[in-house]
């Protein structure tokens, strides 16, 4: 693996499947008493968080801590970020204090690919505006494969508003590489520009009609509509967006009870996914957020220890 990981470019198929393979060691350990390795003994990761975050945040510090890590968290309201500093100047800062990985999430698209080149540490991309969140498509993939097996040829439908989510840039890129066929479904305002020629070159579908795709699906994966990332109005209403979009108690009969259930969270509950679908017993969606503790460790294993361990 490289000494970053910003996209999931970053990691190839081999990979990606050798990150999946240590993360299901690395779960055993949530199931222990005992929850402590000594793997990254030693070691400072730094959590810069300049967007809010609970899932996320919570799993890297968890993911540091259980590896024996010294973690620090650092929010943009906390700091002197607050005070006008510079996202280059607060980085350099940071780093200048001896930390081996920066784990950082900012509102910016970009942001960790210009973070990694101001400092030596390796840096964990945690979701830069609407770009990538790597982490996040890799924990997606284990819990998927953990429930449904090998991915290759297994129909993954992305639903939402896909223009602002870093999740379905990810997570198309992961489960491509795994063989997946992804379809991603969004209404026209959400649908991102340029998907035409993105989805022709990496070989996935698009559609905006759900009611056709669904039943087609061997799991499905509801992305949150983003309204802090929305100037205007992206559709007429909640209600509509709902009948149009959402995974409601109706279309739950149509997927069938063996059909995974995904959503990343925060979830909008009646909007993009109703209270049935997100408690079905098909939800993965405490899943996900288990297995986001395994594979942030997985990663932030393979950056820091190495084949040295
Ligand atoms: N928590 C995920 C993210 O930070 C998904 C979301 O916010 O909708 O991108």
């Amino acid at each position: 693996m490289r000494r970053h990981l910003l996209s999931v470019d970053d990691v190839d198929a081999d990979e990606i499947a050798a990150l999946l393979a240590t993360a299901t060691e690395m779960h055993d350990v949530q199931r222990r008493q005992v929850k402590k390795l000594p793997a990254l003994r030693g070691r400072t990761v730094i959590n810069l968080f300049f967007e809010d975050s609970t899932r996320t945040r919570s799993s890297f510090e968890i993911a540091g801590k259980w590896l024996s890590a010294d973690t620090v968290n650092i929010t943009g309201k906390g700091s002197s970020a607050s005070k006008g500093e510079s996202l280059r100047d607060t980085v350099r800062t940071i780093a200048a204090m001896g930390v081996d990985a920066l784990v950082i999430r900012h509102g910016a698209s970009g942001s960790a690919q210009q973070v990694a080149q101001w400092v030596d540490a390796s840096v964990v991309n945690a979701g830069d505006g609407t770009h990538e969140h790597p982490s996040q498509a890799l924990l997606d993939a284990y819990t998927l494969q953990q429930r449904m097996g090998p991915l290759e040829g297994r129909h993954v439908v992305l639903v939402g508003d896909l223009t602002h989510s870093r999740v379905f840039r990810s997570n198309v890129k992961c489960l491509t590489k795994l063989g997946a066929e992804v379809t991603a479904v969004a209404p026209p305002t959400l649908m991102p520009s340029g998907v035409e020629a993105w989805s022709r070159e990496a070989g996935f579908a698009t559609s905006y009609d759900l009611d056709e795709v669904l039943p087609k699906a061997d799991a499905v994966m509801m992305l949150r509509v983003q309204r802090e990332r929305m100037a205007g109005g992206y559709f007429p209403s909640a209600r509509e967006y709902t009948v149009g979009y959402g995974l409601t108690r109706d279309r739950l009969d149509v997927l069938g009870p063996d059909v995974p259930i995904c959503h990343p969270g925060p979830m909008n509950r009646g909007l993009e996914i109703a209270a049935d679908a997100a408690d079905a017993a098909q939800s993965l969606v405490l899943d996900q957020v288990s297995a986001g503790v395994a594979v942030r460790m997985a990663i932030l294993y393979h950056l820091l220890a190495g084949e040295d361990s």
